[in-house]
């Protein structure tokens, strides 16, 4: 059940890793093939700007995708994303491994998905999201759903959320 925006702001101070699924998250759910069967995605400039400032104020990022996608691997490599599991059904295993490396605790921890293969994850961090076109079965299981659709900001939408509760100001890093 979606929180108040007030209920959530204690929880998201508190956060430092935010792991994100790639599609319907990082993109708007596409898949591009060409008459070869190569497979591209697009991505949104805002969501890598978004990133980038999670790192700036110490957030860390993880991918988690069900796909194997070399434009994720690439994405991720541009944007200095170290933690990239792709091609993971279950999201779980992965989830472990990233938790016991970075010693953190599901109550640091926040998630971004949009369909079901994410609920094992949304259940399980404290700060569960869902995009606003998630799937809503998904949805159930969010604290808080974004206003922007995946692929189109919703990255940037938490980051910025993130940024706020934690009184980080992103202009001062750009000087
Ligand atoms: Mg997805």
């Amino acid at each position: 059940m979606p929180k108040k925006r007030n209920q959530i702001e204690k929880i998201v101070k508190r956060i430092r890793l935010l792991i994100l699924d790639v599609d319907g998250v990082l993109t708007d759910n596409s898949l591009y093939l060409n008459d070869e069967g190569v497979e591209s995605k697009k991505f949104n400039v805002a969501d890598g700007m978004g990133i980038w400032l999670a790192h700036k104020a110490g957030i860390k990022v993880a991918l988690i995708s069900g796909r194997v996608s070399k434009a994720a691997e690439f994405r991720a490599l541009d944007l200095g994303i170290k933690y990239v599991y792709c091609g993971k059904s279950d999201k779980m295993r992965a989830y472990e491994q990233i938790k016991k490396s970075l010693r953190l605790k599901d109550d640091q921890i926040a998630c971004m998905g949009d369909d079901i293969l994410d609920i094992p994850l949304l259940k399980q961090v404290v700060l569960p999201i869902c995009t606003k076109d998630a799937h809503p079965e998904a949805k159930k299981f969010a604290k808080l759903i974004t206003k922007a659709k995946g692929g189109d900001g919703a990255v940037r939408e938490v980051v910025d959320m993130i940024l706020k509760a934690k009184k980080k100001n992103p202009l001062e890093w750009l000087s």
